[in-house]
């Protein structure tokens, strides 16, 4: 998520969520700080989505439960992406329709909408114009020349606005560090035929279900061999509804077919293309391979994950392929075949931009920090002087006065987590408690205490889960406990919550010490 602000209003781009990694076990997903901007609600002027990816929609949705007539700004496919997901929430955005050309006033910002190539359909960059300057964002995006809807990054249009001047300009920074190009999407091509000319069984095909033209080719080749389709998992229906609806997929007639009518077709006319291609538990894939699917995968059938290899999935994702391969699945990946093509621009397509739009400022956005710094570098080869690339963080406060950019602050933006139906009650103290939990278990002592003397008055109780089950265990932990009350300095404490922390720390002591482990100790005292 990124604010612009001017003359009192903002503006924001995009508002995505991330999804947790193995460190914040139990949580659905994470979503931007709003509590810079959450006494300025009224001062929004409208929500600009580049595009219709999950990292840039999903946070909207808790954006607008604070506000609901924030103005929506995306293109046909991106609004009818974040609408529906709005209605799961019981939300009608009010939604603004723009297209690649078109310039729209939102406040004080006028904003300039800019086709470019990603891999999902109908992407825009965005040029805000006001009386600071000129602010160009690419949103995500790469140079694919050849792609499948023909609708390429519109150079001709980065250069007006390179001409015009470009004060600052924000660039995706995921494949900074990757040399060369991006390939085309139609490369995929020839490795997916292979796979629809050869398989002896049924193929099933997992991919983002936001990637239309990846699942284009998919249908495309499934129609040139005569096989039948059918879309598995909730969101894969749904947004192929959608892009089909709106003619963004294109589907020969009769090609897709309603899963329970495949059932009854052989495996060789049989295509499943579903959800689950980052190893998500939930999705489709996973439980195929965990044979808790309804779909059952049989020795002689392919799974084609036409997808990337998110970092921090990679566990998730190679446990699928070697529970598929032991079912005798052949499971052809981005690892044995060329299925996948990166959405993102590489270090020669972001060199050709700055060339191209010639920035005053540069501030690379959409990576981790080392991506954020080859894509500084790039900038500064091109002749941007390096003072002017900024790098920033989250929360970094940026500057815009008369065409010049400076960092000029912070603001608070934390991690805001999702968990079941809380949103933000779980904080990084409660995810230090899961991991704990999750690494030593979980030690609960009830103490019964006389708070007059501060001595127990029957001896301890130890429960514990997920540790060690020894009778033993706790053999010392009692004594230890007796002398640590005993203390001058402890006793005659009466105060509940001093005891359960003395009781906490020496048990933990003690485990540590004996088992070098470090559970979770919990602590009741029962005054006697
Ligand atoms: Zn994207
Ligand atoms: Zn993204």
């Amino acid at each position: 998520m990124t604010v612009f602000e001017h003359a009192g209003k903002l503006l924001v781009v995009d508002c995505g969520v991330l999804f947790p990694e193995e460190h914040q076990p139990g949580i659905d997903v994470i979503l931007p700080d709003f509590t810079s901007i959450r006494h300025r609600l009224g001062d929004i002027v409208g929500i600009v989505l580049t595009h219709g990816h999950e990292d840039h929609i999903g946070g909207v949705p808790y954006l607008l439960k604070e506000r609901p007539d924030i103005p929506v700004i995306g293109s046909e496919l991106t609004l009818a992406f974040i609408t529906s997901k709005l209605k799961e929430h019981r939300i009608t955005p009010k939604a603004v329709h723009v297209e690649a050309g078109d310039t729209h006033r939102a406040g004080p910002f006028e904003c300039e909408f800019v086709a470019v190539n990603h891999s999902i359909p109908d992407s825009l960059a965005v040029a805000i114009r006001t009386d600071a300057g000129l602010v160009l964002h690419t949103g995500d995006f790469r140079m694919d020349q050849f792609p499948l809807d023909d609708r390429i990054t519109d150079l001709r249009h980065f250069a007006r606005l390179g001409d015009e001047g470009v004060d600052l300009f924000l660039t995706d920074s995921t494949n900074a560090e990757v040399p060369g190009f991006t390939t085309s999407e139609q490369e995929l091509t020839p490795a997916i035929n292979q796979v629809f000319a050869t398989a002896p069984k049924r193929i099933i095909v997992s991919s983002f279900a936001s990637h239309v033209h990846r699942i284009q080719q998919v249908l495309d080749a499934a129609h040139a061999h005569g096989r039948k389709v059918a879309f598995v998992g909730r969101s894969m229906v749904k947004n192929m509804g959608i892009a089909r609806d709106l003619g963004y997929l294109k589907i020969p007639r009769g090609l897709v077919v309603d899963f329970k009518k495949l059932q009854s077709m052989p495996d060789a006319k049989v295509t499943l293309v579903c959800t689950g291609s980052q190893g998500e538990p939930l999705a489709a894939l996973s439980r195929m391979a965990n044979e808790t699917h309804q779909i059952q995968l049989n020795a002689g059938d392919t799974v084609l994950m036409a997808s990337s290899l998110i970092p921090g999935n990679e566990n998730a994702i190679y446990g699928i392929i070697n529970k598929l391969t032991d079912l005798g699945v052949k499971v052809v990946h981005k690892g044995n075949a060329k299925v996948h093509v990166s959405g993102h621009a590489s270090a020669g397509e972001l060199v050709y931009c700055y060339n191209i739009v010639k920035p005053t400022h540069v501030l690379p956005v959409h990576g981790e920090s080392k991506h954020l710094h080859a894509n500084a570098e790039l900038a500064v080869r091109t002749g941007v002087d390096p003072e002017n690339v900024l790098i920033g963080r989250d929360g970094t406060v940026i500057d815009l006065v008369d065409g010049r950019a400076r960092i000029s602050g912070q603001v608070e933006a934390g991690l805001v987590y999702v968990d079941g139906h809380t949103v933000g009650k779980v904080t990084e103290e409660t995810l230090v408690e899961r991991r704990l939990l999750q690494e030593g278990g979980v030690v609960t002592v009830v103490a019964i205490v006389d708070a007059d003397t501060n001595a127990l008055a029957e001896p301890l109780e130890f429960l514990a889960k997920g540790f060690v089950h020894d009778e033993h265990v706790f053999d010392g932990a009692a004594d230890k406990v007796k002398n640590a009350l005993a203390r001058p300095a402890t006793s005659k404490v009466a105060d509940l919550e001093k005891l359960e922390s003395i009781i906490a720390e020496t048990v933990s002591r003690h485990l540590e010490r004996a088992y070098r482990r470090a559970p979770l100790v919990t602590v009741v005292v029962v005054d006697a």
